[in-house]
């Protein structure tokens, strides 16, 4: 379905952003990897997929290495038809406790990265008339927690981004759209699951069994495979109406 697309997906060295890098080079889409950490491996899975991939480094809170970034992907590929904005860090504290330096970093990976990318890749979308634009948000776009004061902030900001994004191109045939998920394990919570079993002196099954009953429904994690199958959907002709919502997947998290 997508072959001959170029898919940029920020931070798909690992997790989320690596399951729907995945899940596009599955339908024939060719990838930017980006990302810190080892990039060979996530580059080798996905070239098994049988399409081109490219690693650019890009630090996401440095708007001149966006801007490089998306310079290599163009010249690399022509275009980027599909950008997903999923990079992203968490800290968690009060707020009276929370490090100014921490919430800067959050605002700026988490938001303004997605500004950048997505200002940089409109004009080439809108001179072929196509282009899809997936922001990975979260539930805490939807909802918030406490401890996640930067998190929630920038989740609610992008889902933001999305809307306005949507209404701008709504007459032209690049959408956007928001990805929220609930509890997914990746690095980034498992962080919070040790957190919760050094806390609460339990084990790490244990914990992640106290992390979903406070939050999760499902008592389910959300996978990386599962959120990758939403992102393919966007990318269908089936959503070529569907124009800036923000679909959460969360094993019932905001249902409550
Ligand atoms: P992860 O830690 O597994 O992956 C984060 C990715 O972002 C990695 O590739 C990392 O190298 C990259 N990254 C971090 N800082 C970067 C920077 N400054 N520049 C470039 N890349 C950077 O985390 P994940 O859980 O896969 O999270 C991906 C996205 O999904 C994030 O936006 C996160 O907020 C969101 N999300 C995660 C969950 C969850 O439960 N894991 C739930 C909802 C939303």
């Amino acid at each position: 379905m997508l072959k001959g697309k170029t898919a940029l997906v920020t931070g798909s060295t690992s997790g989320i952003g690596l399951g729907i890098a995945k899940a596009l080079a599955a339908q024939g889409a060719n990838i930017v990897v980006n990302g810190f950490g080892d990039a060979e491996g996530p580059k080798a899975e996905i070239a098994a997929l049988g399409v081109k991939v490219a690693y650019h480094g890009a630090d996401m809170s440095k708007a001149g290495e966006i801007e490089d970034m998306m310079k290599f992907s163009a010249a690399q590929f022509g275009r980027v038809d599909i950008l997903v904005n999923n990079a992203g860090i968490q800290h968690v504290a009060r707020i009276e406790d929370f490090p100014a330096e921490r919430w800067d970093a959050i605002l700026a990976i988490n938001l303004t990265s997605a500004f950048h990318t997505t200002r940089l890749a409109l004009p080439a979308m809108r001179a072929a008339n196509w282009g899809r634009i997936i922001n990975v948000a979260s539930v805490h776009g939807l909802v918030a927690s406490a401890e996640k004061s930067a998190y929630v902030a920038a989740k609610h900001g992008i889902v933001g981004l999305t809307k306005v994004t949507a209404l701008e191109n709504a007459t032209t045939g690049v959408t956007c759209n928001a990805i929220c998920p609930g509890w997914v394990l990746t690095p980034l919570v498992q962080k919070q699951v040790d957190a919760k079993a050094a806390a609460l002196k339990i084990s790490n099954e244990e914990a992640k069994k106290v992390l979903l009953g406070e939050k999760e429904p499902s008592m389910q994690f959300t996978t990386p495979e599962e959120l990758g199958g939403l992102a393919v959907f966007f990318c269908s002709p089936a959503a070529n109406n569907v124009r800036g919502v923000a679909w959460n997947m969360d094993g019932g998290w905001v249902a409550q």
